[in-house]
């Protein structure tokens, strides 16, 4: 435990909210049950979501994380991560009798739908995000034949498609809101007849954690986000914070990769985490700072997150199969 101590005019600006969205909360929860309901090892292919510390520490309880299906022997139980996956990927746990549970978030299910959709409508799709991350893999895989990836505005340049009157764009969950917004901009110079999505693809945890990283780099020198570096809501972040004007922005998975300098002629610490990060972190974080004289703490709050999804349905049905099992067997017992 660090000493706190509060030196004066030194602060941190806390941000709320931060960390965990519904999504990764999920996800993580549906690893923890399918261990307790079918014991070690669960497979998980890819990392349930992208953070150093869940995936160890799901490790440590039996989660084995595989990156290709095939790797997982047969007969077992494979989860897939929150990113979503490809049709072609249930194909692969077919194939390999795998039994699965799909914890893809279902804010990323809502986009591949509309993928889906709009790809029967014989639209071409200019989805925007960044090319080999989990996500846009999946999306794409829905609709291969009419999915053209667009990795930022310098991409628009080299995009076609087959007819301009029938283009929509569609985009990762976990995207900076601005940046997008430029590449559509740039998109619609080019094809002025580009539909856009139905409703925000980016998601709400994403742009909440947005707009709060901008408020804090209003008064920050120094901001702290607490994320893994292939975590792409926890990046952007780090880039948001340093567009809005802060100084210095730094992503960190642990307090012990914060650089002492980092503090040079810092009165001011802004910090907040990624969507898949756990308060914990945070936590660690925020001792490590009152031990060098940023004891005193501000919450800055620029939303209320309410918002939960249930659990996998695969788990539920068989949580719900067990209770009754339970139920039937105290019953029998009591009637002996
Ligand atoms: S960041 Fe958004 S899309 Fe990704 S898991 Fe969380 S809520 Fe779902």
């Amino acid at each position: 435990m660090g000493r706190m101590t509060a030196s004066p005019g030194r602060r941190v600006l806390l941000a709320a909210p931060r960390g965990y969205c519904a999504g990764v909360d999920r996800a993580v929860i549906a690893v923890e049950k399918a261990l307790e309901q079918y014991g070690a090892p669960v497979y998980v292919r890819h990392e349930i979501v992208h953070n150093k510390y869940v995936v160890q520490t799901l490790e440590r309880k039996g989660a084995v994380f595989v990156e290709r299906t095939e790797e997982v022997p047969e007969g077992n139980i494979v989860m897939f991560s929150a990113h979503g996956v490809a049709p072609v990927v249930h194909e692969e746990a077919a194939r390999g009798r795998l039994a699965t549970i799909d914890a893809t978030c279902p804010l990323v299910t809502k986009v591949h739908k509309e993928a889906v959709r709009f790809a029967k409508e014989d639209y071409d799709i200019l989805l925007i995000g960044h090319e080999g991350h989990e996500e846009v893999i999946g999306t794409s895989g829905e609709a291969p034949d009419h999915i053209t990836l667009v990795d930022g505005p310098e991409d628009v340049a080299q995009v076609e498609v087959r007819d301009e009157s029938k283009v929509v764009w569609l985009s990762q969950t976990t995207l900076s809101v601005d940046e997008t917004m430029e590449t559509v901009e740039a998109l619609k110079e080019k094809f002025p007849q580009l539909i856009s999505p139905p409703s925000d693809d980016i998601c709400y945890a994403t742009q909440n954690r947005q707009i709060a990283v901008k408020k804090l780099a209003e008064d920050a020198q120094l901001v702290i986000v607490v994320g893994s570096k292939n975590s792409s809501n926890s990046i952007r972040m780090v880039e948001v914070a340093l567009d809005a004007g802060a100084p210095a922005a730094h992503l960190v998975d642990f307090a012990s990769e914060i650089d002492e300098a980092w503090l040079e002629g810092v009165t001011t610490v802004g910090l907040t985490s990624g969507a898949s990060v756990p308060d914990v972190l945070v936590e660690e974080v925020l001792e490590w700072l009152g031990a060098r004289g940023y004891g005193d703490v501000e919450t800055v709050k620029t939303a209320e997150e309410s918002i939960t999804f249930s659990l996998p349905k695969e788990l539920r049905r068989d949580l719900r199969e067990e209770a009754a099992a339970l139920i039937a067997d105290r019953t029998g017992t009591s009637a002996e």
